[in-house]
C-alpha cells in the first residue's frame, strides 16, 4: 500500500463538513470588509520567494520544495501566500494606477513547507489570507487586526490572544540589530542555526525555537526601545486605535516574524492550550515588499491563519461545528425492474425540487436498504413495491419517530 507522503493529511468525507464550515464563514466575514478573492498558482519560480520571503529566513534556508522543472527552470512550491499574492497583484496591473487603492484581496490557499512535522506542523497546510495593498497609515493596520479578531469571534474562540509590535523600519532595524549583535556575541551556547543568524540577520534569533536560545533572548534588548520617532507614532496609533475599537492586545516585544519582508506593524493570534503550535495567525505590514518584487514603492499588509492551527485550537476549546443535515429522502424499492425505475424517476423529481434524494443502487434487500438509510442518516424513506407503482400512494416513513404517513408521489413530488 502506498502511503501519503509524511506531513500531508487526507481530508475525509465524513470531516470535510468541517473545512466547508470554516471556509464559508470566512468568506462571508472577509466580503463584509471588503475583500475579494484572488487565485495564484501553486508554484513559481524561485526567485520570487527568495527574494520577498528572504534568504535568512527559515523557509527559505531549509523548508522550500524546491526542484528544477523539465525546462531547467527553478521552481518553488509555495510555503505562503503573500509574495505570489504580490506577484499576481503587480503583474495582473493592480497596483499600476488602474484600479482603485487600497486593494484588498483574500485567498485560501494550501502551502508547503519541508517541516519537523508535530501536531500543528504539517508539510502540506492550509493558509487564509488577507493582504491590503495602498495605504501607509496606522489606521488600516487597526482595520486589519480587528478583522482578524473579528474571525475568532465568529468561530467562537475565547481563549485566543492577540500580541502586537512594531519591529520598526529597516533604519531603526540597523541600530537594533547592532544591539543584537552585541548582547547575542556574548553568549557562545547560542544553536548553530543562531550563530548564523548573528551575521546575517540577529532579529531571527529571537524567533528560535530552541529552549537555549529562547532562554538567552529573555534578556536581550527590546526594539521598542530602538524604533524611531515615526514609527513609534505609527505603532501609539494603531494602539490607540485598538483601544478605542475595543480590540484587546498585549505588546510582546519578542515577536519578530518569520518573514524578512515586515516592517513596523507585526501581530500574532495565539491560543490557548495548543502548545508550541498555539499560533494561529500571523501577519503585518511589509513596507518595501512591493518595491522588493519590482513595483512602485507601494506601503501594503496582510495576514494569514493557519486553517489546521484553527482547527485544532477549535476542538482543544470543545468548540463544536455544527453538522450538515443528513439525505431527506431514502427511496427503497422491492426489486423489479419497473420499480427500480420508479424509485429513480421519484428521485429525479425530489431533487429538481431541491430535496436531496437518494436510492438503491445494489439490488439490495428492503431489510438491508432501511438499515443503509438509517446510517446515512436519512430523514424520510419510504418503498416502491408493485402496489406503489400501481396507486402512486406509498408510506413515508420518519426514520426517527416511526411515524408513518401516506402520501402521493405526485404530491411528494411536487411540495417535498
Ligand atoms: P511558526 O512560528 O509556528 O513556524 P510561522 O511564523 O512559520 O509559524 P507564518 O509563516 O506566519 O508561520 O504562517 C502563518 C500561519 O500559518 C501560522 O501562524 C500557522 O497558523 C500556519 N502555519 C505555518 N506553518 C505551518 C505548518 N508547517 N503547518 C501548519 N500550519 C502552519
Ligand atoms: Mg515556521
Amino acid at each position: 500500500m502506498i502511503q501519503r507522503p509524511k506531513g500531508t493529511e487526507d481530508i475525509f468525507p465524513e470531516e470535510i463538513y468541517r473545512w466547508q464550515y470554516i471556509e464559508k464563514k470566512l468568506r462571508g466575514r472577509a466580503s463584509l470588509y471588503g475583500f475579494t478573492e484572488m487565485r495564484f498558482p501553486v508554484f513559481e519560480y524561485t526567485e520570487l520567494f527568495s527574494r520577498s520571503v528572504g534568504e535568512s529566513s527559515d523557509i527559505v534556508g531549509k523548508e522550500m520544495y524546491t526542484f528544477n522543472d523539465k525546462g531547467g527552470r527553478s521552481i518553488t512550491l509555495r510555503p505562503e501566500g503573500t509574495a505570489g499574492a504580490v506577484r499576481a497583484a503587480l503583474q495582473g496591473g493592480l497596483l499600476s494606477g488602474n484600479f482603485p487603492l487600497p486593494q484588498k484581496i483574500w485567498y485560501n490557499i494550501a502551502a508547503y513547507r519541508y517541516e519537523n512535522v508535530q501536531k500543528g506542523r504539517l508539510r502540506e497546510f492550509h493558509q487564509f489570507g488577507a493582504e491590503v495593498f495602498g495605504p501607509a497609515s496606522p489606521y488600516a493596520d487597526a482595520e486589519l487586526i480587528s478583522f482578524a479578531s473579528q474571525i475568532f469571534k465568529d468561530f467562537e474562540l475565547k481563549d485566543i490572544n492577540l500580541e502586537i509590535n512594531s519591529i520598526g523600519c529597516p533604519e531603526c532595524r540597523n541600530k537594533y540589530a547592532e544591539a543584537l549583535r552585541k548582547y547575542f556575541g556574548e553568549h557562545d551556547d547560542l544553536c548553530e542555526t543562531c550563530k548564523t543568524r548573528l551575521k546575517t540577520n540577529p532579529m531571527r534569533i529571537l524567533d528560535c525555537k530552541s529552549p537555549v536560545c529562547k532562554k538567552i533572548a529573555e534578556n536581550a534588548p527590546i526594539i521598542l526601545d530602538y524604533i524611531c520617532e515615526n514609527c513609534k507614532n505609527h505603532f501609539d496609533i494603531l494602539k490607540s486605535t485598538l483601544d478605542s475599537l475595543k480590540v484587546a492586545y498585549t505588546v510582546n516585544p519578542r515577536i519578530v516574524r518569520g518573514l524578512d519582508y515586515y516592517t513596523k506593524t507585526v501581530f500574532e493570534f495565539v491560543a490557548a492550550g495548543v502548545g508550541t503550535q498555539g499560533t494561529v495567525l500571523g501577519g503585518g505590514r511589509y513596507d518595501g515588499l512591493v518595491e522588493e518584487i519590482g513595483g512602485k514603492p507601494t506601503p501594503a499588509l496582510g495576514f494569514a491563519m493557519g486553517i489546521e492551527r484553527l482547527l485544532l485550537a477549535m476542538t482543544e476549546q470543545g468548540i463544536e461545528i455544527p453538522k450538515p443535515d443528513g439525505i431527506e429522502y431514502y427511496i427503497g424499492d422491492t426489486g423489479g425492474e419497473a420499480e427500480h425505475k420508479k424509485a429513480m424517476e421519484i428521485a429525479a423529481g425530489l431533487r429538481s425540487i431541491g430535496k436531496t434524494a437518494e436510492l438503491d443502487i445494489f439490488n439490495r434487500s428492503v431489510k438491508a436498504q432501511m438499515k443503509y438509510a438509517d446510517k446515512i442518516g436519512a430523514k424520510k424513506a419510504f418503498i416502491i413495491g408493485e402496489n406503489e407503482c400501481e396507486t402512486g400512494v406509498i408510506k413515508l416513513k420518519n426514520m426517527k419517530t416511526g411515524e408513518e404517513t401516506i402520501t402521493n408521489i405526485e404530491d411528494l413530488i411536487k411540495n417535498g
